[in-house]
């Protein structure tokens, strides 16, 4: 019998999962503040908002109703699915069956699923970074190869089809779209959103867009919906969103799949051995949510776009840092390589992950180094906080940054 060592107790397919980050920055955070210390959290990926009354009233209200103390359909409340449909017209002019639409768990399960959906072992699938973590992760899992595109600061963080091209082999099956995007707020154009669908079409491949972030964008930017744009693309697209950031609803754990009927009903299936219907009163919340008007999201999306201003301006000011203008989503994605390799304090942080360690040391600020993202040399900075905190954290690292000395 082989020796039970610590690598061989977890299979060789989970043991390969990174720990998220972004998880873990918060939970360290969190401990500190808890333990008494003033920190400010650059960290979360989350609106700061609770979520709206209407949405929690119509859950309180679903409790005490004896049909959602039972299982419900696996791939989600008939209601539910049609008003995503509605919705989905009604905010990207998308018309889809009720039947194309799978309720998840958050859209992260979306995504997981999708994918687990369309791979097959090696299958490779082009991932733009800097990426939001998971997108890699639930790759592997599903078998696949995450294949990342790098696109930096100097070009917004866009990539471009001349770079995806690069990228393709006769492996590559997919392609992860994302706009708005998380880590860097990027928000792409019309036209490039049509470039991009055009050459996964002619390729024959899969598009997973994410867009979760629809309803954040500022200053003009506009979101558009790849298989509105293309709609070549619908049969071999899968559209990932939910309430979470929209009704600031991250803790009620619902998102959705929109795709071709067949992957839809494979990942129902998937889904109905792995976990089954979403919580009914979620699903009754997120109905709520959806079949509402969207003057909730146009209130928090001032107060962000507020922030925003704020703290791209306040980055910029920092000798070293270089923050392009995010359009969309919360979040700022400076590059800080300008720092890299300076003595702060005695110490001389070499990488993204060392400055960000420093900076919560030193200063109690906790922000996401870019090696979470696939590209190291960068800080994710969630604007999701309260105005006087982010002046405060911004000008907290200011001050140490300034002290940085070859
Ligand atoms: N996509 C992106 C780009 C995200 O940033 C997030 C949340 N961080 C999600 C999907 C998933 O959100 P949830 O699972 O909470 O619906």
């Amino acid at each position: 019998m082989r020796a039970m060592t610590a690598e061989t107790r977890v299979s060789d397919r989970v043991a390969a999962i990174s720990e998220s980050v972004t998880l873990k920055v918060d939970a360290k955070a969190k401990a500190l503040k808890s333990a008494g210390r003033p920190v400010i959290v650059f960290g979360a990926g989350e609106p700061d908002f609770p979520t709206p009354d209407y949405i929690v009233e119509a859950a309180a209200k679903a409790c005490a109703d004896t049909r959602n103390h039972r299982y419900t359909p696996a791939g989600g409340l008939p209601e539910l699915k049609a008003a995503i449909a509605e919705k989905t017209l009604r905010d990207s002019g998308y018309e889809v069956d009720a039947a194309q639409v799978l309720v998840t768990n958050g859209g992260k399960q979306a995504i997981y699923e999708a994918f687990a959906a369309i791979l097959n072992p090696g299958d490779e699938v082009v991932v733009p970074a800097p990426y939001w973590t998971t997108y890699p992760e639930s790759i592997r899992l599903a078998g696949g190869v995450p294949v990342p595109v790098v696109a930096d600061e100097t070009t917004g963080y866009r990539v471009s089809v001349e770079q995806l091209e690069a990228a393709r082999t006769e492996r590559t099956k997919a392609l992860l779209f994302v706009s708005p995007n998380n880590p860097t707020g990027s928000v792409y154009t019309r036209e490039e959103v049509e470039r991009i669908g055009r050459w996964a079409v002619e390729h024959g491949l899969w598009v997973l867009t994410d867009e979760i972030y629809e309803h954040l964008v500022y200053e003009g930017a506009e979101f558009h919906s790849m298989p509105v744009v293309v709609p070549e693309v619908r049969e071999r697209c899968i559209v990932v969103n939910g309430v979470a950031k929209t009704y600031a609803m991250t803790g009620w754990r619902v998102g959705w799949a929109i795709g071709p009927k067949d992957v839809i009903k494979a990942a129902a299936n998937y889904q109905s051995h792995a976990t089954s219907n979403v919580a009914n009163v979620s699903q009754v919340a997120a109905l709520a949510a959806v079949s509402g008007d969207l003057s909730a999201v146009a209130e928090m999306r001032s107060a962000f776009d507020r922030r925003r201003r704020t703290i791209v301006r306040m980055l910029n000011e920092i000798d070293g840092f270089v923050c392009p203008n995010p359009e969309g989503a919360f979040y700022a994605y400076p590059a800080v390589k300008g720092v890299l390799g300076k003595e702060i304090r005695g110490k001389r942080p070499q990488s993204s992950a060392e400055l960000a360690e420093l900076i919560l040391d030193e200063v109690e600020v906790a922000v996401v180094p870019g090696e979470a993202f696939g590209t190291p040399g960068y800080l994710r900075m969630s604007y999701a906080l309260s105005d006087e905190d982010l002046v405060d954290g911004v000008s907290r690292i200011h001050k140490l940054i300034a002290e940085a000395k070859d």
